[in-house]
């Protein structure tokens, strides 16, 4: 499958990066991690830091999938609103899950302050703004629960809105506590890392078979050569094809996601907030420490990227034109663009944990907007079960075999 198509802008803005070379012989270790994204290279780094002996394979580039085209909001808020997740799965756990997202947020803030190299990590906040009058009781109804539970939220009417910033929309929460990072430059330096303190790294390493016996796993690669591992972690984005279906109720559609010159002057966008909206699917826009928009979403549900660049250049004009609706004054042109598959989970959920029906195998499956975070979050829970420590509070709301999966 294709991940993207398109150009690209994060590759962009780092070229000297490490290259590892492809498995040339046999390992045994106790962790396997398949898959060189941001889910493999957050979760090495833990399993790294906890004492374990870890390899990651990737049968392309690390940083290459998903990873590279995600546009690297670091958000606790998730697709669906905390009042909305507790009609689901009940207010105790929801809001247990949303407090495990804001964690994972200041997790990733630690992780990155400790990396020897600068990621673009820079603290944020969201505006999440009514799409319509329709939603500002929805809006509404989110603030008190958020405040309710100690998350600091302001609720914006109309006018502090149009005093702040150059359009009007009928309402807004303003959540503090969020970030943006450049995520190409987070995973390489995350595996950078961990090869420096002495993981082994592989890319172009396909993993083509899995078998276990006796409770060693043995992964056997394209090129022939296998690794023997106690646990096995499987982070590979958006294609469990085998599983799809079985334990993963996933819909995999296409995105698009735009990133423009840099603009003079950023002045108009007050606190350079990240800017999302209740409407689904959302758009979204942020800026870049060198001045740029990054602006996504008018997702379809279509699997596979849009690779016609005139159909897909249509879809950019629409995101450009978006921004040139709310900041007018910010007319600089998009120089970057690109359509990717983007995964999301029918119950609004990530897939975390383990297999229920194989000892050993692990999944780190960060679908839907707030993939990072996930995979953040997905790092701590593996970590603990694999140290068989008590379960993570969240472990039981994102495991694979959780009821809420098997209504939708
Ligand atoms: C347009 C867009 C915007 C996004 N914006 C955001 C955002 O703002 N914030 C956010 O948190 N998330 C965002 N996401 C989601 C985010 O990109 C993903 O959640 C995250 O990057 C997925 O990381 P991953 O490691 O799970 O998957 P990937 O990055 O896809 O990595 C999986 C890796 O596994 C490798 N692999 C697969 N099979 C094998 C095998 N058999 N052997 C070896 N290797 C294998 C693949 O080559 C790939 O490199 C966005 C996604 C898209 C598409």
């Amino acid at each position: 499958m294709e991940h993207h198509y398109g150009s690209l802008y994060w590759p962009t803005t780092w070229h000297k990066h490490e290259a590892y070379a492809p498995l040339r012989q046999n390992l045994r270790k106790e962790v396997a991690i398949i898959g060189g994204g941001m889910s493999g290279s957050i979760c090495a780094h833990t399993l790294l830091e906890a004492g374990l002996s870890v390899v990651m394979l990737e049968r392309d580039e690390i940083s290459g999938g998903s990873t590279s085209a995600n546009t690297g909001l670091l958000q606790y808020a998730n697709d669906i609103m905390l009042h909305e997740l507790g009609e689901q799965i009940g207010t105790k756990d929801a809001v247990a899950f949303y407090s495990s997202c804001r964690m994972a947020v200041h997790q990733l803030r630690e992780l990155a302050s400790r990396l020897p190299k600068e990621v673009e990590f820079v603290d944020r906040s969201s505006f999440y703004y009514a799409s319509t009058n329709e939603d500002v009781a929805k809006l509404q109804r989110e603030y008190e629960m958020l405040k309710a539970h100690d998350f600091d939220v302001e609720y914006w009417s109309e006018t502090k809105i149009r005093e702040q910033f150059p359009f009007s929309k009928p309402a807004a929460l303003v959540m503090h506590g969020d970030a943006e990072v450049n995520p190409y430059r987070f995973v390489r330096t995350i595996a950078d890392d961990c090869v420096r303190q002495g993981m082994e790294v592989y890319e172009q390493t396909e993993v083509v078979t899995h078998k276990s016996e006796a409770g060693i796993h043995t992964l056997t690669t394209a090129d022939g050569y296998t690794i023997e591992a106690d646990h096995v972690i499987y982070a590979i984005g958006y294609e469990p094809e085998e599983l799809r279906g079985q334990l993963i109720k996933a819909d995999i559609n296409r995105s698009y996601a735009a990133v423009t010159a840099p603009q003079p002057s950023l002045e108009a966008w007050h606190g350079r907030y990240m800017i999302w909206e209740t409407q689904r699917p959302y758009l979204y826009m942020r800026t870049t420490e060198d001045g740029r928009i990054v602006v996504g979403g008018l997702d379809e549900e279509q699997a596979e990227p849009l690779a016609d660049d005139d159909a897909r250049h249509k879809r950019i004009d629409k995101l450009e034109k978006s921004i040139r609706s709310m900041f007018p004054m910010l007319d600089q042109p998009v120089e970057f663009e690109w359509s990717a598959a983007f995964g999301e989970s029918r119950d609004n959920l990530p897939f975390i944990g383990k297999d229920p029906a194989w000892d050993g195998v692990y999944y780190c499956l960060g679908y839907g907007g707030n993939g990072t975070v996930y995979s953040m979050l997905a790092a701590g829970i593996i970590r603990d079960l694999i140290q068989g420590q008590d379960p993570h509070p969240v472990a039981r709301i994102v495991r694979l075999d959780r009821p809420s999966l098997a209504e939708v």
